[in-house]
């Protein structure tokens, strides 16, 4: 579905982000990206959205079309959610009217000052009702609890009807018991709706409870690469150390 091919970032600066970073994600696996802060994780996730341009490599969607070409971009981006640490919701605004604004992509920015068609109203709400806050619809977001706002968030990025979703520590200002709800909520929708989703958490816990994959970034190399049942202490002091050397590291990555 997306492939990353010796992808390299480097930050004016000098900080080598990135380091030749191969990856192919598949449609419907959820799979969660592991690594220390300062890893890479959050320049990886934001090279899968096409904020940040790669200093060297390639990332192909569907085969061989090129992510950095406007039309596929724009095509991707339609498709693809992105739910946020912090949530990002517009505080001021309702939950419905939140959740409105993922259905922006499929209008032209001109349509979108305009108040939007009943159609998208309806696959707004039917989402809210999915994340169970059909009842809050009309309730502003700033008088909506830490884990209700998180459940807003995924319910705009599910009003885009995606392919995939992208999440950057989604649950990481939430307590362990919230977290665990968000993410196992999330798997069970993205595994009813045949969605994909490529987030980074910084629990481990909760990436072996509910990833198909975990990549694991060390130094802006991956590190490790398989199931959930793969890893163990042994893997994740490779991925949270520094000790291994980086070539002794590599094999942990299955190919
Ligand atoms: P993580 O999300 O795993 O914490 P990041 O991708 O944010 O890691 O950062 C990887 C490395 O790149 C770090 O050394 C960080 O300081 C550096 N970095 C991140 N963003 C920028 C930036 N905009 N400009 C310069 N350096 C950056
Ligand atoms: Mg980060």
């Amino acid at each position: 579905m997306i492939q990353l091919e010796r992808l390299s970032v480097t930050y004016p600066g000098g900080v080598q982000a990135l380091q030749s970073v191969s990856l192919n994600f598949n449609p419907g696996q959820f799979t969660v990206i592991l690594g220390a802060s300062g890893s890479g994780k959050s320049t990886l996730l934001r090279c899968l959205n096409g904020l940040i341009q790669p200093t060297a490599g390639l990332i192909t969607v569907e085969g061989e079309r090129k992510l950095n070409e406007p039309k596929v971009l724009h095509q991707y981006r339609q498709r693809t959610g992105m739910i946020f640490q912090h949530h990002q919701l517009i505080a001021r605004q309702t939950a419905l009217q939140n959740v409105l604004t993922g259905r922006l992509a499929y209008h032209s920015t001109l349509r979108s000052f305009f108040p939007l068609p009943k159609a998208d109203k309806y696959i707004a709400l039917e989402c809210l009702d999915r994340v169970g806050l059909l009842s809050k619809a009309l309730v502003r977001v700033d008088n909506l609890s830490g884990g209700q706002q998180q459940r807003v968030g995924i319910a705009r990025a599910l009003a885009q009807q995606p392919r995939l979703i992208i999440a950057d520590e989604p649950v990481s200002s939430l307590d362990p018991a919230s977290s665990h709800k968000i993410i196992s909520f999330l798997r069970q929708i993205c595994q009813e709706d045949g969605i994909a989703a490529i987030m980074s958490l910084h629990q481990v816990d909760l990436a072996k409870a509910y990833a198909d994959r975990i990549v694991g970034i060390s130094q802006g190399n991956v590190v490790f690469d398989g199931s959930a049942a793969d890893i163990d202490e042994y893997q994740l002091n490779y991925i949270y150390d520094t000790l291994g050397k980086p070539k002794e590291r590599q094999k942990m990555v299955k190919k």
